[in-house]
């Protein structure tokens, strides 16, 4: 498989390429160049794979002869080493969880799978790698975790100063190693701008071959696929034929994205709902056409406070050829406040003992709204769970963490938060300290 610029097909480069780039020189992503077809026949047998026949066959086409068979095998098997179920919440209504990796959310699998494949890479050039990346909270543990005493790899992980989670700053600044943590002093744009320069500093890339982690690069992108075609053997398992309907809390749209390639492929799915939190310009979009970016807005489901989603022109410039008639067909979006999320939480509880995170309560708010909307609540919707809920704690009202959570939840969360943050490096919110940091260190 090659891979090509969003913005421009002529300059073509290879899965290894497109992985060490990160993002394509034009500054736009990259794309694979055709959509390769699984054939009738895998769905017709797919509930007699296991997970790893399913995900190999997904995933060898990308990959191209960049890498040998006997190592992907090898990268698939540790990317998907801890269970994803699929839980019947009530009546038709199901949760995919993703959140039960290292880190506690999806991101695992996306930055596990890369940094095996980066480690692979990384090898044959004989190089040192840096890896450079900023996060608003969840990408900076999973990138920590899955980078963690990689050889020939060091990361270095810029988040701003006060807006995380205590639990996922002793994500990132627990490790040490190879792993280094920044702390900024600014907010997650700032961040991620300081990234973006050091891309564009000749000093720093005369220095260091560096790439990003950021979920847009492919690495991170495609294996997200596979538990969309896991889902779908689950269901076959149980029912005859069967098209899905996924409800996915969305933010960058990397997931979802990744979904909506699966059904190019071949995966039945009826509709995608991109659900997300008031920072709703997808919903704002499909609705009315206008793509209008606003400022962010902090919510309780923060791990999606974005509202210039990277991976949008993915799915409307590749994936649906910039033809928002059709993609209004296959994707519905709906947009979700913080009382809604709250409300839902306890409400879930109290009525199935089953406890939402604040971005999964988002999927499943999605998924309820769409079946209302058509007038169908016998359909099987399915959202997906990004998180596991302990890792949402602190943004649970006290009263209804409380109810929801056991006494030894809460002591167990505690109890992880109180391990000593010591790895961190403080910097101000200026690119030249950073710079002067990484030059010289
Ligand atoms: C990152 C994240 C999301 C959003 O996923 P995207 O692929 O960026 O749309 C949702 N939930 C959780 C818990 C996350 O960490």
């Amino acid at each position: 498989m090659l891979y090509h610029s969003l913005n421009n097909d002529t300059n073509l480069v290879t899965f290894e390429q497109a992985v060490l780039n990160g993002i394509s020189s034009d500054g736009h992503l990259y794309v694979p160049k055709y959509i390769p077809k699984l054939d009738p026949i895998f769905f017709r047998k797919i509930t007699s794979f296991s997970q790893f026949n399913i995900a190999t066959s997904v995933i060898k086409p990308y990959i191209g002869n960049t890498i040998p068979n006997d190592v992907i095998y090898n990268i698939v098997k540790n990317t998907i080493n801890f269970p994803l179920p699929l839980k019947n919440i009530h009546d038709n209504i199901y949760a995919l969880e993703l959140f039960h990796g290292p880190t506690l959310a999806f991101k695992d699998i996306g930055a596990k799978f890369m940094a095996e494949c980066l480690s692979y890479f990384c090898k044959k050039i004989e190089n040192k790698i840096t890896v450079l990346v900023a996060t608003s909270g969840d990408t900076g543990g999973a990138v920590a975790r899955g980078f963690y005493n990689k050889i020939g790899i060091e990361v270095v992980i810029l988040y701003p100063y006060n807006r995380i989670s205590p639990l996922q700053e002793k994500q990132i600044t627990s490790l040490g190693s190879n792993i280094f943590a920044l702390e900024i002093n600014g907010n997650f744009d700032d961040c991620q701008n300081m990234v973006k320069k050091a891309f564009l500093d000749n000093e720093i890339k005369k220095k260091y071959t560096i790439t990003s982690a950021n979920s847009i690069n492919v690495a991170r992108w495609l294996p997200q696929m596979f538990y969309y075609f896991f889902s779908y053997k689950e269901f076959l398992n149980k029912f005859d034929t069967f098209k899905l309907n996924f409800s996915v809390p969305s933010g960058n749209f990397g997931n979802i994205c990744a979904g909506m390639l699966a059904e190019k492929m071949g995966l039945p799915v009826k509709v995608f709902i991109a659900s997300t939190n008031i920072n709703d310009t997808i919903p704002r979009f499909i609705k009315s056409g206008n793509y209008s970016p606003t400022s962010v807005k902090k919510t309780i489901s923060n791990a999606m406070d974005i509202s210039d989603p990277s991976n949008f022109p993915r799915i409307l410039n590749f994936l649906y050829k910039k033809n928002i008639n059709k993609l209004k067909k296959k994707l519905y979006s709906y947009k979700f406040t913080d009382k809604e999320v709250l409300n839902v939480i306890g409400k879930t509880w109290n009525k199935y003992k089953y406890v939402l995170d604040p971005h999964g309560a988002i999927g499943y708010l999605g998924i309820i709204k769409y079946l209302q909307n058509i007038n169908n609540t016998s359909y099987t919707g399915i959202f997906l769970e990004t998180a596991h809920p302990i890792k949402f704690i602190d943004n649970i009202p006290s009263s209804l963490r409380s109810t929801i959570f056991s006494k030894k939840e809460t002591h167990k969360h505690n109890m992880l938060n109180l391990k000593n943050i010591n790895k961190k490096i403080s910097i101000k919110n200026n690119f030249n300290e950073f710079k002067d940091w990484l030059l010289n260190r």
